[in-house]
């Protein structure tokens, strides 16, 4: 950062002397730009996977500074109005994603500046118990309160039609049903609000982490569709987790859970998961859309009022 500094502070003392730079000295003018490519890549290597999505919004707010300086520097006053709207917007949203992650921006991109990964995540206790995805629905019709957590899988598999269609199976026979949403669930700040608002689902189901986390503990199944990180309990216990710290879906705490994702591949950060593992928990293996539609068939072939 400060061999960029120095570069270009030089580069602005020859224009203002008077000369063209790119005549002058275009050796420099390519020194800038790699000093500032590579302070760009140390900065972003170390980010864990949790902190990225604060990392991609604030980049795409000093896109926008960039831009809006651009127009000042060519006096456009569109190229300025749009550059600074796009950065506010962007600080805006890290601000607010690093305050639901419960970490401050600065946090997030000094901490391990430069250095590579330290985590070394220990040996795992408990085994991976598979389920059918036929009597993990039934489990859901009997029981009285579920709470589902979506993530990035129900999004690529276009899942969200399917698991409405199983809630509201799932409510005809009596059961409670809510959705918990996590800030940082899927790949982009709130694409599970619009991926369920796509499906219908009304937004009374819909609650934020901070919300419905104490109702975890007390809730009979909690069902894991296509989320991994955001229920990762080593973000409370793990120290050299690169999710450390980030608030995480209590759904571990719950009686019984579920967990549909496709195979052992793991989240986004990278790392397994002890929920998985729990003595709680089943896995219910299959593309998300997949196990809802047999999820959906098992239900309606028990011919309770469900089936209606
Ligand atoms: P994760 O990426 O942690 O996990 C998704 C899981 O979905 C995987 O373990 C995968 O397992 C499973 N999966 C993938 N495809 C399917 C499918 N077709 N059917 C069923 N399961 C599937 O997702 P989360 O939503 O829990 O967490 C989001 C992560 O992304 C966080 O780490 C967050 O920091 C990061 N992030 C978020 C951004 C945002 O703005 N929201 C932006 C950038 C990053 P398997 O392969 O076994 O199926």
């Amino acid at each position: 950062m400060l061999a960029t500094l120095a570069v270009g502070g030089y580069i602005v003392f020859v224009v203002q002397a008077g000369a063209d730079p790119m005549i002058a000295m275009p050796g420099l003018i390519y020194l800038f730009f790699g000093c500032a490519l590579v302070f760009g890549v140390l900065m972003t290597l170390p980010i864990g996977g949790a902190d990225m999505p604060v990392v991609i919004s604030i980049y795409n707010a000093f896109t926008g500074l960039a831009v809006g300086l651009e127009g000042f520097v060519l006096q456009n006053p569109a190229l300025m109005i749009a550059g600074m709207v796009v950065g506010a917007a962007g600080l805006l949203l890290t601000l607010l994603m690093a305050k639901a992650m419960n970490r401050s921006v600065s946090n997030v991109v000094f901490t391990n500046f430069g250095a590579a990964s330290k985590h070394k995540q220990g040996a795992i206790k408990g085994e991976l118990k598979p389920m059918a995805a036929g009597d993990a629905g039934i489990a859901m019709r009997y029981a009285s309160t579920v709470i589902i957590v979506p993530g990035y899988g129900l999004a690529v598999a276009q899942g969200q039609q399917k698991l409405y269609e199983f809630v509201k199976l799932l409510q005809t026979g009596g059961v409670s049903v809510k959705f918990a949403v996590h800030p940082v669930a899927g790949r982009m700040p709130g694409q599970m609000d619009v991926l369920l608002a796509e499906a219908g689902v009304p937004y009374d189901l819909i609650f934020q982490l901070e919300d419905i986390n104490d109702e975890f503990a007390n809730t009979d199944v909690a069902l894991v569709i296509g989320a991994n990180d955001v229920v990762n309990p080593a973000a409370r216990t793990d120290k050299s987790s690169p999710i450390f710290g980030m608030p995480i879906l209590n759904a571990d705490k719950a009686k019984k859970v579920f967990v549909v994702k496709r195979g052992e591949g793991k989240g986004y950060a990278g790392i397994v998961n002890g929920l998985f593992y729990g003595d709680n928990c089943n896995m219910v293996y299959g593309d998300a859309q997949a196990v809802l539609i047999k999820m959906i068939e098992a239900v309606r072939g028990l011919g309770l009022p469900a089936a209606a």
